[in-house]
């Protein structure tokens, strides 16, 4: 790592799953921010890893840290885990993925058929024309078909307005035309990230949507027993409020922390990388010399 660089995004996301950018350009982009580090961290695809690293090899001043973005299952709200500096070789982390998209590959013509009863019947050749689209033509063998590449079809016909409308609407959680995937449990998927090599964090902790943070503390307690690693303080949801708690969770528990945007281009616009701004001290001690080849 570059040390006149002081700023990190651990959480982005390429065309290998549902962001805009190529990973080439992703990494690009990164180092013109002037960043330090970046993860890729797409869903449940390693896809997008080996461009990503071709690309870095010619910015010798950021870091390219290999991740990946796990679903499992959680009750009440959206549980995702992040996988810092894995292994996207790991023959178990393959298989994982194989089921992963199978998962959304049988879900995926369920939340159609729910869409057609509603009268709004699109085929599976538009949703994966929209993710070819989205991606220029250029997208990975192993992209990543899931609801954000629905929603862009959806788009495509007018039946929604917007990509938030038609998630708000119809094919976000409990919504109409929602169906779930299979997913692994909270130990299983950190297992599978420890098996690869990596560290498991905890990725946007609003999301899970808890009471209040007795309950929250309670939840990570589990998760710390379950092999979690970090909490992911910093995010561009994480209001200042939410940071310093979750800075004061993880001490607690002896976790560390770290912080990444959740980048994914032209679909959600308002968020750009490198935001929020995280700098290399804030990212836990135990994770500097793994992740970032930094004190
Ligand atoms: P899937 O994994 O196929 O079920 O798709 C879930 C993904 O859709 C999430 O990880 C987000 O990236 C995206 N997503 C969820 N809700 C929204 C929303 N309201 N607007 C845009 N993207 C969303
Ligand atoms: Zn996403
Ligand atoms: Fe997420
Ligand atoms: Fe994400």
């Amino acid at each position: 790592m570059d040390r006149s660089r002081r700023f990190v995004d651990l959480h982005t996301h390429s065309w290998a799953s549902d962001g805009s950018l190529a990973p080439g350009e992703l990494v690009r982009q990164a180092d013109q921010a002037g960043l330090a580090a970046v993860a890729l961290t797409d869903h449940d695809t390693v896809a997008g890893i080996a461009e990503a690293q071709t690309a870095a090899a010619e910015f010798p001043e950021l870091t390219l840290v290999p991740g990946i973005e796990i679903s499992a299952i959680f009750p009440h709200g959206t549980l995702h885990i992040l996988g810092l500096g894995i292994d996207p070789d790991s023959p178990v982390l393959a298989q994982a993925l194989a089921d992963f998209k199978d998962a959304r590959d049988n879900r995926n013509p369920l939340i159609l058929q729910k869409l057609a009863e509603l009268g709004m019947t699109l085929s599976m050749d538009e949703v994966l024309a929209a993710a070819r689209r989205y991606s220029n033509n250029q997208q990975p063998a192993g992209q990543i078909i899931g609801r954000v590449h629905i929603a862009q079809a959806m788009l495509a016909r007018g039946f929604a307005r917007s990509i938030n409308e038609a998630f708000d609407k119809y094919i976000g959680s409990g919504k109409v035309a929602y169906v779930d995937k299979e997913r692994l449990t909270p130990r299983q998927a950190i297992q599978t990230i420890h098996n690869a090599g990596g560290v498991a964090i905890l990725a946007h902790p609003p999301q899970l949507k808890y009471e209040n943070s007795a309950q929250l503390l309670r939840i990570l307690q589990e998760f710390t027993q379950a092999g979690l690693d970090g909490i992911e303080a910093y995010h561009s949801d994480n209001s200042p409020e939410q940071t310093r708690l979750y800075v004061d969770l993880a001490h607690k528990l002896n976790m560390g922390t770290t912080g990444g945007s959740d980048f994914h281009g032209s679909g959600k616009p308002h968020v750009r990388l490198g935001q929020p701004r995280v700098s290399v001290s804030m990212i836990g001690q135990r994770f500097r010399r793994k992740l970032l080849g930094a004190e």
